[in-house]
């Protein structure tokens, strides 16, 4: 897909200066925070999770995430995935405002634009590694011959071709992981969100994972998010932000 295909990006016909006719120029970020704030009341009173933190992530851009445990990482990730509401600030995603829309809307925006892997696989036992991958598809009503060829491409791109038709007690928990990463790319997203994604894996396992998760955003042009832990795996993102005390330190 050319760039100009991309949400994100827009094609500007006779634009001023020296850039002429079709021309491609970024005029927002896939992911556009601003200010954003999430509050707790607490009985000890009001407690800012997130204190006014703003940062942009365009396509074709990865960002790690790194912070203490309870630092908010997870509820940045959430409210970016539109599954938190901010209590006050701005959030873009591809150039709109989602908590705008009525929750059917907003399913609807999560389902099309936003890919999530957690920590926990989240597969159903029951399935087959295919099922699992089409159930983000099946969720939109679109579940036919060529969601079901998606289904097997996207698999075989993580590296289980071979695993197509193995239940996840059939696969090994890095095997399983990959199956998520599958399922999180089957509506075509253009925003990646991972919280923890080798969390639960070994250290082989993790590399091979962190590196699977880079190779695809380069080569989708996605805007990943990934909050890890794992202080090689942050290493070779692009961009490393810590979050502490509310507030986001570049590293
Ligand atoms: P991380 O992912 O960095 O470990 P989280 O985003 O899960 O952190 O949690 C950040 C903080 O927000 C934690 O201190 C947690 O106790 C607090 N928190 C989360 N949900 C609530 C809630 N509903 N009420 C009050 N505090 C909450
Ligand atoms: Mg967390």
């Amino acid at each position: 897909m050319g760039l100009a295909a991309w949400p994100c990006w827009k094609t500007i016909a006779n634009a001023p200066g020296n850039l002429g006719p079709n021309k491609v120029i970024r005029m927002s970020a896939c992911i556009s925070v601003t200010d954003l704030v999430k509050r707790y009341d607490t009985p000890a009173g009001p407690l800012d999770i997130l204190d006014r933190i703003s940062i942009d992530v365009d396509a074709g851009q990865n960002l790690a995430v790194v912070g203490p445990s309870g630092s908010g990482k997870s509820t940045f990730l959430h409210i970016l995935g539109t599954l938190d509401e901010p209590t006050s600030g701005t959030v873009l995603l591809m150039d709109r405002n989602p908590f705008e829309l009525n929750e059917r809307k907003l399913a609807a925006f999560r389902s099309e634009h936003i890919g999530f892997v957690f920590q926990e696989h989240h597969l159903l036992p029951q399935l087959t590694a295919r099922e699992n991958v089409l159930i983000p598809a099946v969720a939109r009503g679109n579940a036919g011959e060529q969601a079901v060829e998606r289904a097997k491409q996207l698999l075989e791109r993580v590296g289980l071709g071979k695993r197509i038709d193995h239940r996840p007690g059939q696969l090994s928990g890095g095997e399983r992981q990959r199956v998520a990463v599958a399922r999180a790319l089957m509506n075509g997203p253009r925003i990646l969100l991972a919280d923890e994604p080798t969390g639960s894996l070994d250290h082989a396992n993790s590399s091979d994972l962190g590196r699977m998760l880079l190779d695809l955003q380069k080569s989708d042009g996605l805007a990943l998010i990934c909050v890890t832990h794992n202080d090689e795996l942050a290493g070779w993102f692009d961009r490393q932000v810590r979050l502490e005390s509310g507030r986001f330190a570049e590293l």
